[in-house]
């Protein structure tokens, strides 16, 4: 054997060699017939405009919310699919806005931008003067003590609430994608942060504001305050609602609230500063629902086609209620209409797949991730203070995970799996040419998938672009339709139903991390 050929034979043996990195096998017709069906026959669009045009916003615990789970149940079915609805424990009343107005009457008229807050209560239509203070500070409102009967209150500008100097649209660089993707430590230069320490975090934080709520509308209502306004922290008209100054869920000890575009909140307060104070016109209907029956997960599934390895599963998920201000587009309809769209790809082709795909349309994540966590601890375990997992946790091969907004999709973080990194890197490869390809070690929090992976199943959120997502859209009056880009979710449906595919043939489960102790809340 002439010696270039030995040197060939010696190369390809290494290159085939078995003991080596196992290279994925990625079936490229697959692919290309998902991309077909994917790109030119999407129905994505159109699942994005039922979920919001017609069911938006789907506040949880609502009659809306369990209209937009029947009509996703409804038509995941149509597609073929077994689906279904199912209950989980939530700790939050449902409420909904029925009609509300917000004018300035004096010195001059002015309709103003205004969005109720999260389980603000009814008023008639009534007028008041306006008061600036601090009103979620107890201490700064007893100076007030036996003045504000009557009053409107209104909030200062809040001076760390600006982003003016925020990018409008920012898509990740080429130096940020860098930082990501040669990260080692799977928390960056942040101390490890798992979901309990998280999560415990969250719910001693909200504890504190609920009780803070508690004690302050108490003492408001026994004065005789008519009304709250505070700003938007967002520009441009955009009004966000969720980081309100206080909290109130308790229907028994509510005002009504609203949230001002900041602009016409500064009109307000600065006409205070100049002595001037201006009367407001109010009204607010606001309805409380306490319905268990409102609270569901929307689950369905394409059965495996393999008897052996059909009780395992590829599951996806993405949550599906959203805040009551936009018609919850990007946040998160939007990736609920992708992770249906997925599945209705690979329905529609027809494709075999050893394992059953499912997929999770989550309730209540905005509200602690009741839905997921409920639906976790119902099949897989108890997630917080113990290791006791169910038989069905060790059959889940793998979670995806989509709630990062209408744009992108341009790689996933490990969560500290660099098990799975191959996995990744070879079924990302495909979609390089959309520089959709990026794997890190990162770790991310704030969405469903830590749920699953405190359970110490592979659980991954893909990481997208953000472009106007923080600045405008996430939990904002903008949060609707408009704001979702076309062309980057047909590909996201499309690289999610390529994961899905080739996760449920392949010969073994994903690989799992290192089972950590369980973490106590106390
Ligand atoms: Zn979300």
């Amino acid at each position: 054997m002439p010696l270039q050929k030995l040197v060939l034979v010696t190369l390809l043996s290494i290159i085939a060699c078995p003991t080596s990195l196992a290279a994925e096998a990625i079936d490229h017709e697959v692919i290309a017939a998902i991309k077909e069906e994917g790109i030119q026959y999407s129905q994505v669009m159109e699942t994005l405009s039922y979920l919001t045009d017609v069911h938006g916003p789907r506040f949880i615990g609502t009659p809306g919310y369990y209209a937009a789970a029947e009509w996703a149940r409804q038509q995941m079915s149509d597609w073929g699919l077994d689906a279904h609805l199912e209950p989980f424990p939530a700790n939050y009343l449902g409420w909904g806005i029925e009609a509300h107005s917000v004018e300035m009457m004096s010195p001059r008229y002015m309709r103003l931008q205004a969005v109720p807050a999260p389980w603000a209560s009814s008023t008639e239509e009534v007028s008041g003067e306006l008061v600036e203070v601090q009103f979620d500070d107890l201490e700064a409102l007893k100076e007030h003590q036996g003045k504000l009967k009557g009053k409107i209150l209104i909030l200062p500008v809040d001076s760390d609430a600006s982003d003016a100097s925020d990018p409008v649209k920012h898509r990740l660089s080429a130096e940020e994608l860098i930082e990501k993707t040669q990260a080692i430590n799977p928390s960056g230069n942040e101390p490890e942060e798992r979901f309990s320490e998280y999560l415990r975090n969250d719910l001693e934080e909200f504890e504190k504001r609920r009780a803070k709520t508690r004690e302050v509308v108490a003492w408001l209502k026994n004065e005789g305050v008519t009304a709250l306004l505070e700003s938007s922290r967002r520009n441009y008209g955009v009004i966000r609602v969720s980081d309100s100054a206080l909290l109130m869920e308790d229907p028994e000890n509510s005002l009504p609230y609203f949230i001002l575009s900041k602009e016409h909140h500064g009109r307000l307060v600065r006409s205070l500063a100049k002595g001037i104070t201006p009367t407001v016109k109010l009204s607010l209907s606001t309805r409380y629902y306490d319905e268990p029956e409102y609270n569901r997960n929307v689950i369905a599934e394409i059965k495996g086609s393999d008897r052996n390895k059909r009780d395992e599963v590829v599951l996806v998920g993405a949550h599906f209620d959203s805040w009551h201000v936009g018609t919850g587009a990007t946040d998160n309809g939007v990736n609920s209409a992708v992770m249906m769209e997925a599945l209705r790809i690979l329905k529609t082709l027809g494709l075999k797949m050893n394992r059953t795909v499912r997929v999770g349309l989550w309730g209540a994540e905005e509200c602690a991730f009741e839905g997921s966590l409920g639906y976790a601890r119902k099949h897989y375990g108890t997630v917080i203070g113990s290791n006791d997992f169910r038989d069905a946790q060790g059959k889940v091969s793998v979670y995806f995970n989509l709630d990062n907004g209408g744009c992108k999709v341009r790689g996933v973080h490990l969560q500290g799996n660099e098990k799975a990194r191959g996995f990744f890197t070879d079924n990302l490869a495909p979609f390089a040419y959309l520089d959709a390809n990026h794997v890190s070690a990162l770790n991310e929090a704030t969405t469903d998938h830590v749920v699953f992976d405190e359970l110490n199943i592979p659980a991954f959120t893909l990481f997208q672009d953000m472009l106007d997502y923080y600045p405008r859209t996430h939990h904002t009056t903008l949060d609707v339709y408009e704001a979702v880009n076309e062309e980057a979710i047909k590909q996201n449906a499309v690289i999610m139903a390529s994961l899905i595919y080739h996760a449920a043939t392949r010969d073994e489960l994903l690989p799992r991390k290192r089972l950590q102790p369980p973490i106590q809340i106390q």
